[in-house]
This record gives C-alpha cells, sequence and structure tokens, in this order.
C-alpha cells in the first residue's frame, strides 16, 4: 500500500476525549472514529488489525472442532420470552420493534438463538457433541460505555456454543475451548490468565474468565508469580485426546478475580502472589440444561429416553482485544503491534521522496516485498524524514525498512525494529532476505 493512496487519518494531537492509553492511541494512529458513544467505525488501518484477531480467533476455534455459523444481529424477543430472559435483561438490551409491531431486539449474545437452531435440527445423541459458533456484532446498551473499543455499546464478539449429552460431555467441550482460548491469546501475543470465575447458580469449577494484566483493567486480580512465564504455545495440543490433565495443569496455578479471591483462604504465600488489575478478554462458561430445559432442546439418548442437553457458552471480545493488544504493547512514541496481528509487516520509509535514486530503490523494494506477499505500507509522501518516522512509529508496524540517499551513496538502506528499537545498516537484499527468511 502506498501511503499517498491510502485513508490513513492520524491525528497529531491527543483526543481529550481518550482516558487511557489505548483508546488515545487508535484515535491518533486513524483506527477508529466514534459514530457516537460506544459505537465506532473501523478505519483501513483499524479493520485490518481486526480481521487479523478474528481469523486467528477462527483459526484456534476450527482446530478445536468447532463450526463456524453466521446468526443474524436482530433477533426475535419470542424467542428470549421462552427463555425468561426478554424481562430480565433490562436496559442494556436495545429493543425494536418492527413495521408489524413484532417486538425484536439487537442480540447482547445468542444461547437462545442458538438453541432454537439446535431443537430444530438435532434429535438424536448420535449427532453429539456439537460446538458452534459466530464472529458477530453484539449490542449492549452499557450504562458507561468508555475507554474506547474496550468498552462499547456495539461490539465485535466471538461466541461459541456446546451441546453434550451429558456432563462428562460437556466437560469435555469445556476442556477444548479451554485449551483453544489460552492458545488463542497466545498467539495474539497476549499473557492471559484463567481466572476462576463465579459460575452462578449452577456452581462448580466450569467458569473462566481470561485476563490479561493491564494498569487500566476494569477487575482486581490475584495471582501466582508463574502465570507470567506461562506459555501455552509451548505444548502440542492433540484435541482428539483427553484433555483434562492439561487442563488441570493450566489451572493448578492460584488465579482469581476480586469476588471469587478471599486472602483468608488464599494458598499462594503473599511474597509469590501478584495483585492487579486485569482486562477480561475472554469468558468460559458451563450452565448445564439452563436453556435447553427452558427451551425444549432435547434429544433421544441412547435408551430411547428424551434428555435436555448439557450446554456451554464461550465468547472471546475481539473487538476489545484491539484495545487490551494495545495496552499490553505501545511505548511513548505508539503502538508497538505484534507481527500476528500487526496491520502491515513492514513500514518502508523514503526519506526524500522525489529524489530519483531514493525513489528507485523503494520502488523496487516495494515490488519485492509485494511480489513475495509481505504487506508493506510504503511511505512515498513529500514528508519531512522526521514526520515518517513518528508517524511510523505511531502507528506501530513491527519493520521499519529506511532508504535515504546517504546509505544509498554507500549501497545501504536500514532495517528497524520497532519493538526493540534495534537497527542494522545492510544492503538491500540482505535486508529483503531478513524480511523474507
Ligand atoms: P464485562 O464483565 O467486561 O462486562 P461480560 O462478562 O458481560 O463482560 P461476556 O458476556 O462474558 O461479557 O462476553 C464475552 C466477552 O465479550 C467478554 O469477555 C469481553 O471480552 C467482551 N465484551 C463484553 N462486553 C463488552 C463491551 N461492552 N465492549 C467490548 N467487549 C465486551
Ligand atoms: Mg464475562
Amino acid at each position: 500500500m502506498r501511503l499517498s493512496h491510502y485513508f490513513l487519518p492520524t491525528l497529531k494531537e491527543n483526543p481529550a476525549e481518550a482516558q487511557i492509553v489505548s483508546h488515545r492511541l487508535m484515535l491518533r494512529a486513524g483506527m477508529i472514529k466514534q459514530a457516537s458513544a460506544g459505537i465506532y467505525t473501523w478505519l483501513p488501518l483499524g479493520f485490518r488489525v481486526l480481521k487479523k484477531i478474528e481469523q486467528i480467533v477462527r483459526e484456534e476455534q476450527d482446530a478445536s472442532g468447532a463450526h463456524e455459523v453466521l446468526m443474524p444481529t436482530i433477533q426475535p424477543a419470542d424467542l428470549w420470552r421462552e427463555s425468561g430472559r426478554y424481562e430480565d435483561y433490562g436496559k442494556e438490551m436495545l429493543r425494536i420493534t418492527d413495521r408489524h409491531q413484532r417486538d425484536m431486539l439487537y442480540g447482547p449474545t445468542n444461547e437462545e438463538l442458538i438453541t432454537d437452531i439446535f431443537r430444530h435440527h438435532v434429535k438424536s445423541y448420535r449427532d453429539l457433541p456439537l460446538n458452534l459458533y459466530h464472529i458477530q456484532w453484539k449490542f449492549r446498551d452499557e450504562v458507561r460505555p468508555r475507554f474506547g473499543v474496550m468498552r462499547g455499546r456495539e461490539f465485535y464478539m466471538k461466541d461459541a456454543y456446546s451441546f453434550d449429552l451429558d456432563y462428562a460431555g460437556a466437560k469435555r467441550a469445556y476442556n477444548k475451548m479451554f485449551v483453544a482460548y489460552l492458545r488463542t491469546f497466545a498467539r495474539l501475543g497476549l499473557t492471559a490468565i484463567p481466572m476462576a470465575a463465579d459460575a452462578g447458580p449452577i456452581g462448580g469449577d466450569m467458569s473462566h474468565e481470561f485476563l490479561i494484566l493491564a494498569d487500566t483493567g476494569e477487575s482486581e486480580v490475584f495471582c501466582h508469580r508463574d502465570y507470567l512465564e506461562f506459555d501455552p504455545l509451548r505444548e502440542t495440543v492433540d484435541y482428539a485426546a483427553d484433555l483434562e490433565p492439561l487442563f488441570r495443569r493450566w489451572t493448578s496455578a492460584y488465579a482469581a478475580t476480586d469476588d471469587k479471591h478471599d486472602p483468608a483462604t488464599c494458598p499462594v504465600p503473599a511474597e509469590e502472589l501478584m495483585e492487579g488489575r486485569g482486562i477480561e478478554v475472554g469468558h468460559v462458561f458451563y450452565f448445564g440444561d439452563k436453556y435447553s430445559k427452558a427451551m425444549g432442546a432435547t434429544v433421544a439418548g441412547p435408551d430411547g429416553a428424551q434428555v435436555a442437553v448439557e450446554m456451554g457458552s464461550y465468547g472471546i471480545g475481539v473487538s476489545r482485544l484491539a484495545g487490551a493488544i494495545i495496552e499490553a504493547a505501545h511505548d511513548d512514541a505508539g503502538i508497538i503491534w505484534p507481527d500476528s496481528v500487526a496491520p502491515f509487516a513492514v513500514g518502508l520509509i523514503n526519506l526524500k521522496s522525489g529524489d530519483p535514486a531514493c525513489d528507485a530503490a523503494a520502488g523496487d523494494l516495494y515490488a519485492r516485498l509485494a511480489a513475495a506477499g509481505v504487506e508493506v505500507l510504503y511511505d512515498d509522501r513529500d514528508e519531512r524524514a522526521g514526520a515518517k518516522f513518528a508517524n511510523m512509529d505511531l502507528i506501530g508496524v513491527p519493520w521499519q525498512l529506511v532508504v535515504g540517499p546517504r546509505g544509498l551513496k554507500q549501497g545501504m538502506v536500514e532495517l528497524k525494529r520497532r519493538a526493540t528499537g534495534e537497527r542494522h545498516e545492510l544492503s538491500a537484499d540482505a535486508a529483503l532476505s531478513r524480511l523474507l527468511g
């Protein structure tokens, strides 16, 4: 992409309305624009990041054996009357009346709709287990939308729903999602900590929230220091195998949010306990037959008797993650994208656009990188070098490749790693093989 042809409306000044760094940087980097409170347009740069996050979430869901569907955003109120949640949900639900005076709503979540799909199509235990997910916009009319996309009213969520014949099956489904979540967050460059969460009326240990540590997090969290070193990608996962031992291992260290944490019973000695704030990026939850019973989602079991299926739901805040990743990875100059979600892999800076030698060298690098399938943002604008550097630092592209008249005389370009600031002078060919290697 040539920057001169791109739509990247960056801001020089810090927007006054942004209280936290990720919101500030998303606005300054031209990633989002507010449409109204808690509702955002994703501009080209932000959209690229959102799609990369979504794709990693999708790959890990697919690997775990879940099937992707796409449910609508608008749902009929009648399904929610069946489950009893239409009144309960209160003011967070955006209620809509269509031209025929039918009560509709903009979905805040999809338990009812998915249970309706399930009961319509699945009649036998032989069709289980089943896990269906979608990645779709949700609307919750939050009292205090804030922090940009972190607590929006309209937000993008991956939500999966599992169906099993019995508790043992539901636990297997839960373990798969649990493992897939930790892999997902690790691939996004995040250290997410699974925390025992309130399991509601059903109780048990089948509710976990995944939090990343950040000073601006809304939850107070307590966990064993060991979690800071935790890397789930070190293990190879076989989803066909029993994941219970892995689940046990990955939950063996203590971690809890403040509503679960009790200093009196906390097993971790003070010097090994981390206390901080966290951002919830995902939640896995088992709720048994709560919806299947209320909505008549039963299957014929092996003995022919009808059984209300055991369900769980599993959410990831895809749009919130864009902000959460920035909270975890930035410096004074701007965003530092992990390679996996970076909007571009390489930012190519031409220090002297209009100079024939610089234009030729930068144009050649651009063409060769593009031919190799590398996503490059080429700053070909007629701008000061300082402004180009600041801009590339702000938008956080992981590699910067700098072509200038002085270096070219020695046959050199400069390669800079955004995360470390490390710079290398090398030939254009050497720079290319570094980037392609
Ligand atoms: P929170 O406690 O932050 O309000 P929640 O527990 O209500 O979230 P869930 O119903 O578990 O949220 O939704 C699954 C995921 O969706 C959350 O883990 C979070 O990452 C994301 N999410 C929830 N509400 C919002 C929101 N208002 N804006 C952006 N993302 C959200
Ligand atoms: Mg939650």
